[in-house]
């Protein structure tokens, strides 16, 4: 079974980028399928667990890779600094918000932007600005409106997408709805709708979709992990 700290080697690799401290191994299978593309975009939809995957994965038919992968933590600043950083969290030691300003700048769009990969980080101010200085173009979104707050994220991914080379970008409407007590089947459609327009409009892209924790009531901590390639099959 996969974890959520495979998922920063596996893009290293993808980029072909070094990336010294892991504790996670690459992919082999998302690496085959994503290799050839020119661009790779890494969405991290918060609070999307395997068992809510799984529950509504008619809303998701994305075709691609699906992988069962064993979450790291419940809470969104740890797991997304592990699925960054392809540590676990007693190493990469990023536990709440404020953390992620003193952590020294490991994270696999860190070292991409680096390493002369052009990339992007698109998510909610406190989260983003973290990354300012050190990746090429971060974009901070200031929206309190769940669904607004998706659509804006989504908009700015698409507007972005011909400019860079590699995108990290953070949906949150599924966590957001499991505590203002929302519909999490519409959120869910919300959700893969969003991710469908972005599949859509990113062409030669490869995609990698995964979830950071399962919502707070759920026992079983595994989240998924999707690839897909836009590329269209008869040109691969
Ligand atoms: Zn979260």
């Amino acid at each position: 079974m996969q974890s959520l700290v495979d998922i920063a080697p596996t893009i290293a690799k993808i980029l072909h980028i070094s990336m010294p401290k892991r504790d996670g191994a690459a992919i082999p299978e998302v690496i085959n399928e994503l290799d050839k593309c020119s661009k790779l975009i890494l969405i991290i939809a918060d609070g999307l667990g395997l068992s809510i995957y799984e529950r509504y994965k008619h809303y998701f038919n994305l075709r691609g890779m699906v992988f069962k992968c064993r979450g790291v933590s419940m809470h969104t600043t740890p797991a997304i600094a592990t699925i960054l950083t392809g540590l676990h969290p007693e190493n990469h030691r990023v536990f709440e918000t404020q953390d992620t300003y003193k952590s020294e700048g490991i994270s696999v769009v860190e070292l991409a932007s680096m390493q002369g990969i052009k990339s992007a980080v698109i998510m909610e101010k406190k989260g983003a600005c973290s990354f300012r200085g050190s990746v090429d173009l971060v974009v901070e979104i200031e929206e309190e409106d769940a669904v607004q707050y998706d659509y804006i994220v989504k908009n700015a991914l698409i507007r972005q997408i011909q400019e860079v080379s590699f995108t990290v970008a953070h949906f949150r409407i599924l966590d957001r709805f499991y505590h203002s007590n929302g519909n999490t089947e519409t959120a869910v459609e919300i959700l893969s709708s969003n991710l469908k327009d972005i599949a859509a409009c990113s062409k030669n892209a490869g995609v990698m979709i995964c979830g950071d924790h399962p919502s707070h009531n759920e026992k079983n901590i595994d989240v998924p992990l999707i690839a897909f390639s836009t590329i269209p099959v008869e040109l691969r």
